[in-house]
């Protein structure tokens, strides 16, 4: 079997202590170079996962393994730290910082990883693999000292891009980026942000409540069918 970058099981998560449960999931496996699409309407629990994968919650039961690492036995800032340096994270509203221009947004994770710092090394360096990357994803490496905010919201979601994927993290998670985009532009990212993570050898999950975009994915699942708490009796009218 393929390597496994995410491995969950029997995993339980809710936002207070005696909560119901928003997410529910018996096994999820994700193995390594793959590119899953997850989708499910507002509110089914995609960015709740997400969390989940890169650490930023943990789970009230079960296991959430990443790269081999269970997650809910780290403390809060080895998972930070874990996500520094393994995850790529590109966020719905991109969350650039407005006052940086798109080269040190785009450079900004190196400073929270030594892995990370060390891959660009090896690739001629941090401003080199930076232009090199917003110009794979079809921007001019001219907009690199404009500031983050002079920009389109589809340059913006490109800069997002190159900031997840700079210093080669294994995992790259999506969390809904192309949202604010028409239906060109958004498979024209797709396509260029899963030739990044093919070249980098990095495993992708994207997440979307555009089922139209699934086609393009390696694998895609429902996360109203993986999501047991959501899977109540239907009462039909
Ligand atoms: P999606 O990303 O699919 O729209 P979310 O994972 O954001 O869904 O939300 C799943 C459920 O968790 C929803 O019912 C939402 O209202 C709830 N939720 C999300 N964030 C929080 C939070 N910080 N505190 C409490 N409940 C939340
Ligand atoms: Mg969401």
């Amino acid at each position: 079997m393929n390597q496994a970058v995410i491995d969950l099981r029997d995993v339980e998560f809710a936002w207070t202590r005696a909560g119901t449960p928003v997410l529910s999931l018996e096994h999820l496996y994700v193995g390594k170079g793959e590119r899953l699409f997850l989708k499910g309407p507002s509110g089914s629990g995609k960015s709740t996962l997400l969390n989940l994968l890169g650490g930023v919650t943990v789970a009230r039961r079960g296991s959430v393994t990443v790269l081999g690492e269970d997650l809910g036995t780290l403390s809060a800032s080895a998972r930070d730290r874990f996500r520094a340096e393994h995850v790529g994270y590109i966020f719905q509203l991109f969350n650039l910082v407005p006052y940086l221009s798109v080269l040190d947004n785009v450079l900004l994770p190196l400073r929270f990883s030594a892995t990370r710092r060390e891959h660009v090394r090896t690739r001629g360096g941090a401003r080199a693999e930076a232009g090199r990357l917003i110009t794979q994803l079809g921007l001019g490496a001219a907009l690199l000292d404009r500031p983050a905010t002079d920009l389109s919201v589809g340059q913006q979601q490109r800069v997002a891009a190159a900031r997840a994927l700079i210093g080669g993290p294994e995992l790259v998670v999506a969390d809904e980026p192309t949202s604010a985009l028409d239906a060109d532009t958004r498979a024209l990212f797709i396509r260029l942000l899963m030739d990044e993570c093919a070249s980098q050898g990095a495993t992708l999950v994207f997440v979307s409540h555009d089922a139209s975009l699934e086609p393009l994915f390696d694998r895609g699942l429902a996360l109203n069918d993986l999501n047991r708490s959501r899977r109540g009796p239907r009462v039909d009218a």
